[in-house]
């Protein structure tokens, strides 16, 4: 909120840029679609391309021919898992569109898809209205203030309800959609739609597979035209509630009469730029219906770049992107994806990243799906892809140079002295951040399994695609267990799992075995404790021999730490920096384990506070005697279990609400808030994961169905003595 009344404030001393910005990429849109699994993304992208004259005959989803699921577990199974990005023309506008996965195991992917869109399109599948993975993507959006068109997509099925799509948008989502259209289906079976606004009707050819399609004025006087002009005096009526503007006209000229369709128009992009409605359409993608006008609207209505971000005018006309995703393309390597803010990103070019570091742009590319067309710049407000980037991670910034960085925090801090806020600090912090940050918010693995490659020969090949897989996915994990000496995935669900196993199969042929999905537990300490340990062994002849003083003390501040008192300086002043580094890594490596259930010991902190080491004592001896020293104490004082915990979010009839209440409480879980929205209540709780399996079907059986459910992870949390006794057993397969 703060940031946005800022950038309000900050406009005016912009004006000059953004004018001369104006011209160059007011006719692009970086667009999101989003939606519940099987609402139609991926068919309704296909058809964008088709039309926009991309590809010369639309894929199909169960044909497997789709150019945006272009991985091959994504064209098995036929739903989207890494977002692509995909480009193409409409009237003289450039549309980016990132298509993302629905299915929560894959939120990460979609978070860091909305970092690089200005505004998205949700679809909703006719026949369910609003589900339950449309309620996340639609806080998700809500987080980024992303403006938003609805498509309300499969209207040729016969059980498809418009109504009730509109009903949902306004008492689930608690919106004001408007619809721009209405539809009829023909004896014929074939849809029709007509326009609230130009009081038309469009009729597809199915025959050309929809590209063609006809628009014809309405009689006057005709019950269709009847119809459609009162619903466009109930559009601007409801618009002009919403828009200042409209609201002055309406009242200078006490009609509706002279309204013109501009008016309208300029009237909804308005509201819909500053997220107080939602325009809503309607079509079939399968059926090649209502696509054209899709596209229109989002040219209409959804921002061109130079409408939001003005943040980053602080970097003048230098260059400055954010990575948004990395993939791994076989032939080209890693494939960086960015979205330009500022300047141009052109090929051989060398950028500087913000948190340190120097990249040359070997090559540059125009998104589309799995083809890349090679290009020489991308310009300000575009997504380009560039190959040959080492060290770039997601949610990296790419600038010109290190003083434009420089000059750029300096021109932000200037702007806020002549600034007059109450809070002057605490903006100026989280501006800063969040243009500068460079951490993308990566959720915490809260499942795990061990992976294992067919033979020992492929272990390298297998920790070779781990790792190129994971530069792509920041959201898994992956470990080296050393009691075990297994490797171990973590990550966000079992789905998340297969989809890795099965891409390593079919990327890199290796047939690896996955060990049974577990919760991730984690383990953190009560008290402080501290331990001196001694070992000595003779090796090869040599003896060898150290003896170690460590502390473990509660708290997350500063991982290693070293006892610097008056009364100890004299001990770790000797210290060498390389000795430091091994002890370090030693005793911050025994943190990876606890020793109840093998989960990472968080919300710890070791100290060193003596260390003598036997002549000619190995490094390896002496990290081992760290490591060894730091489980010592952990098994003297003992760990306690934190457990993953998910936020859900319930919709439900208020009629259903006690019974999910009881059952919520039977799982232990939390309850945050319990908010009225229309017929409905919205209930918000916080329960540990592993009470959660099989939760979707049980709401589904107490609440006939009518009750939705969405879920995140929201962290750890401690657990009382009994529930940690299940849990271990749990982990030990007994339960
Ligand atoms: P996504 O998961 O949102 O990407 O959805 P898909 O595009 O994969 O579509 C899911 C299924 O719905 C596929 O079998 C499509 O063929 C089907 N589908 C998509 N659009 C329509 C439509 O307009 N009408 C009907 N009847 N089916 C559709
Ligand atoms: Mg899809």
């Amino acid at each position: 909120m703060l940031i946005k009344k800022i950038l309000f404030n900050l406009q005016p001393s912009f004006r000059r840029t953004i004018c001369l910005r104006f011209f160059c990429n007011k006719d692009i849109r970086n667009i999101g679609i989003l939606a519940h699994i099987d609402a139609g993304k991926t068919t309704t992208t296909e058809r964008m391309l088709f039309y926009s004259g991309k590809i010369h005959s639309p894929g199909e989803v169960h044909r497997g021919n789709t150019v945006t699921d272009c991985l091959t577990q994504e064209r098995e199974r036929g739903i989207t898992i890494c977002s692509s990005a995909v480009s193409f023309s409409w009237s003289g506008n450039r549309i980016n569109l990132l298509d993302t996965p629905g299915h929560i195991d894959f939120t990460m992917e979609v978070e860091q898809s909305l970092h690089a869109v200005d505004g998205v399109i949700i679809v909703l599948d006719a026949a369910a209205g609003v589900e339950a993975q449309t309620l996340t993507v639609w806080a998700q959006a809500n987080k980024h203030s992303l403006p938003r068109i609805v498509f309300v997509n499969k209207m040729d099925r016969t059980d498809s309800d418009f109504e009730k799509c509109i009903a949902d948008l306004r008492i689930k989502l608690g919106v004001k959609p408007l619809s721009l259209q209405i539809h009829k289906n023909d004896d014929n079976k074939t849809l029709t739609i007509y326009d609230v606004i130009t009081l038309q009707k469009y009729r597809w050819n199915s025959e050309t597979l929809g590209r063609d399609y006809v628009t014809e004025n309405l009689v006057a006087g005709d019950d269709m035209f009847l119809k459609l002009q009162h619903r466009r005096n109930e559009l601007i009526d409801e618009l002009s509630g919403l828009d200042d503007e409209l609201a002055d006209f309406v009242i200078k000229h006490e009609s509706f009469e002279n309204i013109t369709n501009k008016m309208i128009y300029d009237a909804l992009r308005r509201t819909t730029l500053n997220n107080k409605t939602v325009p809503v359409i309607l079509g079939s993608a399968y059926k090649n219906i209502g696509i054209q006008k899709l596209m229109d609207a989002v040219i209409q209505y959804l921002p061109a770049p130079h409408e939001r971000n003005q943040i980053y005018d602080c970097f003048g006309n230098d260059f400055v992107g954010k990575v948004f995703k990395i993939i791994h393309d076989k032939h080209r390597g890693p494939l960086t994806l960015v979205r330009v803010y500022r300047g141009n990103m052109k090929k051989g070019q060398k950028v500087t990243l913000s948190r340190g570091g120097q990249e040359i742009l070997n090559k540059i590319f125009e998104p589309l799906a799995d083809e890349y067309r090679e290009i020489d710049t991308v310009q300000a407000g575009n997504i380009g892809i560039c190959s040959g980037l080492k060290n770039t991670t997601t949610g990296d910034l790419l600038i010109e140079s290190t003083s434009s960085l420089k000059n750029a925090q300096k021109r932000l801090k200037n702007i806020y002295k002549n600034e007059e806020f109450e809070k002057k600090d605490e903006i100026e912090e989280n501006i800063i951040n969040e243009i500068f940050s460079t951490e993308p918010q990566v959720p915490v693995a809260v499942y795990f399994c061990s992976i294992e490659p067919p033979n020992l020969s492929t272990q390298s090949a297998m920790e070779l695609a781990l790792k190129q897989l994971q530069r792509e996915d920041p959201s898994l994990t992956v470990r080296h267990d050393e009691v075990t000496g297994q490797t171990v995935l973590g990550g966000m669900g079992e789905l998340h799992m297969e989809i890795i196993k099965s891409r390593i199969l079919t990327e890199y042929k290796i047939d690896v075995d996955l060990g049974p999905l577990q919760i991730a537990y984690k383990e953190t300490i009560d008290a402080s404790a501290k331990e001196t340990y001694f070992v000595e062994k003779d090796i090869a002849g040599i003896k060898q021999n150290v003896t170690i003083t460590l502390e473990l003390i509660k708290g997350c501040h500063d991982l290693f730490s070293i006892d610097k008192s008056p009364e100890n300086v004299a001990n770790v002043n000797m210290l060498r920096p390389r000795m430091l580094q091994i002890i370090r890594k030693g005793a911050l490596s025994a943190l990876e384990r606890g020793p109840r259930v093998g989960g990472q010991v968080v919300d710890t902190q070791i100290k060193l506070h003596n260390i003598v080491v036997g002549r000619g004592t190995a490094d390896s001896f002496i990290m081992a005697a760290a490591v060894q020293c730091i489980q010592k104490i952990l098994n003297t004082i003992g760990t306690r279990l934190l457990e993953p915990v998910m936020e859900i979010q319930i919709v439900s009839p208020a009629e259903n609400i006690s019974q999910i209440l009881a059952d919520l409480s039977r799982r232990r879980g939390i309850i945050n808030e319990i908010v009225p929205k229309s017929n409905n209540k919205v209930i918000t709780a916080k329960v540990p994961l592993a009470e959660l399996f099989g939760y979707s079907t049980s709401l589904r059986t107490i609440s006939s169905g009518t009750a939705m459910m969405t879920m995140q992870p929201c962290g750890f949390s401690s657990m009382n003595t009994n529930d940690e006794i299940v849990a271990i057993r749990r982990t030990q397969g007994f339960e």
